[in-house]
């Protein structure tokens, strides 16, 4: 078995990602809280993919073992691309996801264009902080009106994917979000990625 740091103190992205990987590989999950070595690490990065390898090489190198970190949210097109990598401070505290929906509706009032999508990205660090493998996923929908159902976190009372009409994200299972999501979408990128990786470690030198 192969230990990994699963660098995210999200428990919605632990519950998915957790779920996503189960049983798929030679892997023991390890969460943050078993490291409280690793420091709180800011996300100054412009695009997603920036911030999950800062997130991705920092806890590898401060917890000494491979570490996937991700980084994700939502972009919505008649707000230029916000909230963007500011999707989970959006209304200023970080995580609140009441007042962050609030927010989006509110920027959105009387907006009929209400295209949106969430971006995930995954970067893999080996246990001295090098960034081996990322990934992306896409995950398209609608802005809702009104907030619907109680299921998933963030955003998903308000996110209409285009794969589930009729249905907002926060309506849908974790297996039938985990289908479709950007996160999903990015793991199943990431996975031969991430075995590739592995293997590179374990084959001897060239000629060795
Ligand atoms: P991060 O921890 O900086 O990557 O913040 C991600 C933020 O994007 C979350 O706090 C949510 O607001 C939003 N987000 C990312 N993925 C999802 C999702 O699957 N559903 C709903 N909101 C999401």
């Amino acid at each position: 078995m192969r230990r990994i740091l699963l660098a995210t103190r999200n428990r919605g992205k632990v519950r998915e990602l957790g779920e996503l990987l189960d049983g798929l590989l030679e892997l023991e999950l390890e969460s943050l809280d078993a490291h409280p070595e690793v420091p709180e690490i800011e996300e100054t990065g412009e695009t997603f993919e920036q911030n999950a390898r800062v997130k991705a090489a920092g806890s590898a190198r401060a917890a000494g073992i491979w570490a996937v970190a991700e980084d994700s949210g939502l972009v919505v097109d008649a707000l230029g691309g916000a909230p963007g990598v500011f999707s989970a401070r959006y209304a200023g505290t970080h995580g609140d996801d009441r007042a962050n929906n609030a927010r989006l509706l509110r920027e959105l009032a009387g907006e009929s264009r209400r295209e949106a999508r969430y971006v995930c990205s995954l970067a893999l660090a080996e246990p001295g902080g090098q960034v081996v493998a990322t990934a992306e996923g896409r995950c398209e929908g609608q802005i809702a009106s009104a907030a619907r159902g109680r299921a998933g976190f963030g955003y998903d009372p308000l996110f209409l994917p285009a794969l589930q009409p009729g249905r907002s994200m926060a309506e849908l299972t974790l297996e039938q979000k985990n289908a479709i999501s950007h996160r999903g979408e990015a793991l199943r990128a990431f996975l031969p990625k991430l075995r590739a990786a592995f293997e590179n470690r374990d084959s001897p030198p060239p000629g060795g």
